[in-house]
């Protein structure tokens, strides 16, 4: 499997590209910028088969539509696909553009999923959206909006729950050994420097 990242759009989401040894490939978090997203793709030479989703917010899921119309399939937690067809995408709190859609595929916590012959952990870490998710592939935690270097993910957004939040984060904190922690915006870190220099460590 090869790893690719892109910083998108004007709020900089981090995007990921999982690509498999037959040029397949999945995107994290798509962002907003849907011709950067198609141009990585051809410079590279991959088919994008899904697109997955950390949560609904609009500036990690705002080109999904177009995405979903050129035939790949949309991949986002239960309980977060109903903020790809309503205002709690935050697309009009920031005055931008959004095109409802349904997703192809839901996940529960839990739930191991398998695109493009990758396995994917997903866990649902409600705090920044009730419907957050972060995803384990080999060593690497997709933390989406919720693990930040040295922060956690805002709660004051619509579904947003601080002490859900906490909770979430110490349950990636527990888990065995050490990960690379691709975060949904900012700079990678890891698990090990989290447990130890995370805000979120001034609270306990
Ligand atoms: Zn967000």
């Amino acid at each position: 499997m090869k790893l690719y990242h892109l910083s998108t759009g004007p709020l900089k989401v981090n995007t990921y590209f999982l690509v498999n040894e037959n040029n397949k490939a999945i995107v994290i978090d798509s962002g907003e910028n849907y011709n950067l997203i198609k141009k990585t793709a051809k410079e590279k030479g991959f088919t994008l088969e899904y697109a997955l989703y950390t949560h609904g917010h609009f500036d990690h899921a705002g080109n999904a539509k177009k995405l979903q119309d050129d035939g790949v399939k949309i991949v986002i937690s239960k309980i977060d696909a109903k903020k790809l067809s309503n205002d709690d995408n935050l697309s009009k709190h920031f005055g931008r553009n959004f095109d409802y859609l349904t997703p192809d595929v839901t996940f529960y916590d839990g739930e191991v999923l398998n695109l493009c012959g990758i396995e994917i952990k997903a866990l649902i870490t409600p705090g920044h959206t009730d419907g957050s998710a972060c995803f384990i592939v080999d060593n690497n935690i997709f933390s989406g909006d919720t693990l930040f270097l040295e922060s956690v993910g805002r709660t004051d957004f619509p579904s947003g729950n601080r002490d859900m939040l906490v909770k979430s984060v110490k349950r990636l904190f527990a888990l065995d050994g050490d990960y690379n922690v691709l975060p949904g915006h900012d700079d990678f870190t890891t698990l090990s420097h989290e447990r130890k220099y995370n805000i979120l460590n001034e609270y306990d």
